[in-house]
């Protein structure tokens, strides 16, 4: 079992660190890339570094375990689900969910809430029926629906959403129900910030690279029943349940990647685990909305206020050229990562739980002083 050794930021050993605003890759914990250092070469002993040790070896088998283990704690997975690690991204379950649970005479209700659930959308209609049940495309994706709001086809195969729209910063601020229909989330960037009921989902699907650990790695928690309906032939690669039969190792996994999930676990763990880090980023986000809210329009948040997303804060300023301005000012105070993505521009703050506080002071600091002088 790993366990991370406490390491406080004073053991940092003077490297140059910036503030990392990025959507992902993103910002890891600290602790977790000096435990990495540490193990590179010689990792528990071998002499070998996990990138170099066989994935049938013991010591990946407790890799593995580890990760496992650290993700079924946090978010209290419960008996019946299993969970696997997968390449491919998050962006390969937008075609795996409706190759292995979309049967030909079968549609699924999709809802629409962002450019992440619009490319969910368009990747499943390759394989089969679609109904998009809800869409906020054409108000600019800033709200999701509420519950009530919902009717949900109650012959769909699954209903699909994304509970966190990286780009347009809009989160779901409840565990969607599925009034009995398998649900399958989206959950890549804010899986791991605060507590979910696990039981409600079928599948729930994460690319790793915001607040699980590095790119080239997915988690997928799956209830096991789902597994039964996987149809025969399926790519061995792309069949959920050979995977899950596999435990993850059909062939090679991400070695490297999912031993630093195994980190990210332990460091969350420390933090209190999902419902400490909750806490964190509730504050975090609270006090960049609180600057966007008193600017008097200065600053205009994209989302709408009961579905602001906790993890990426995406807001405008007045023109282009303050953007552009405010965008610089950030580089030179050492803020990186800061501009919205290419498809829709602005401002985007991605705050992940391995994002500091400290950080979004700094720019709150800034974003007011920016306010005073233009
Ligand atoms: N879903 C969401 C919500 C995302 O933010 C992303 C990536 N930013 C993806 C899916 C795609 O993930 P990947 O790049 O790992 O394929």
């Amino acid at each position: 079992m790993l366990s991370l050794g406490r390491v406080e930021s004073g053991d940092f050993m003077g490297e140059h660190r910036i503030y990392n605003f990025s959507a992902g890759p993103s910002v890891l914990p600290l602790p977790v890339l000096e435990r990495a250092r540490s193990e590179f070469l010689d990792f528990a002993g071998t002499g070998m570094g996990v990138m170099e040790i066989s994935h049938r070896s013991a010591e990946f088998e407790a890799v593995l375990d580890a990760a496992e283990q650290g993700i079924r704690r946090l978010l209290d997975v419960p008996e019946g689900y299993r969970v696997l690690f997968l390449q491919g991204g998050g962006s390969l379950q937008f075609s795996m969910v409706p190759m292995n649970f979309l049967p030909g005479n079968r549609f699924a209700d999709y809802v629409q809430t962002g450019t992440w659930s619009e490319k969910a959308v368009s990747e499943a209609r390759k394989f089969g029926e679609v109904k998009v049940i809800f869409s906020t495309a054409e108000s600019g994706y800033r709200t999701a629906p509420f519950q009530n709001e919902l009717e949900i086809s109650p012959d769909a195969a699954y209903i699909h959403y994304c509970s966190n729209e990286t780009i347009h910063g809009v989160e779901f601020p409840y565990d969607l129900d599925g009034d009995g229909i398998p649900v399958v989330c989206d959950a890549s960037s804010n899986i791991l910030s605060k507590p979910i009921d696990v039981s409600r989902y079928s599948l729930i699907y994460a690319g790793a690279q915001k607040n699980i650990g590095p790119s080239g790695v997915a988690l997928v928690i799956i209830r096991e029943d789902l597994l039964d309906r996987v149809p025969e032939g399926r790519p061995s690669l792309l069949d959920y349940r050979l995977i899950a039969e596999n435990r993850s190792m059909v062939n090679t996994p991400n070695t490297w990647g999912i031993y630093i999930i195994g980190l990210v676990c332990d460091w969350l763990a420390e933090q209190g685990g999902v419902a400490g880090i909750a806490r964190t980023n509730d504050r975090k986000a609270a006090l960049l909305y609180e600057v966007i809210d008193g600017s008097d329009g200065f600053y205009e948040g994209h989302a709408a206020r009961e579905f602001r997303s906790r993890m990426n804060v995406t807001f405008r300023l007045p023109s282009k050229e303050l953007e552009a301005r405010f965008l610089e000012g950030c580089l030179d105070r050492g803020f990186s990562g800061l501009p919205g993505h290419r498809s829709v521009g602005g401002v985007r703050a991605s705050i992940y739980n391995a994002f500091p506080i400290e950080g979004v002071e700094r720019l709150v600091g800034y974003m007011r002083e920016f306010r005073r002088l233009n």
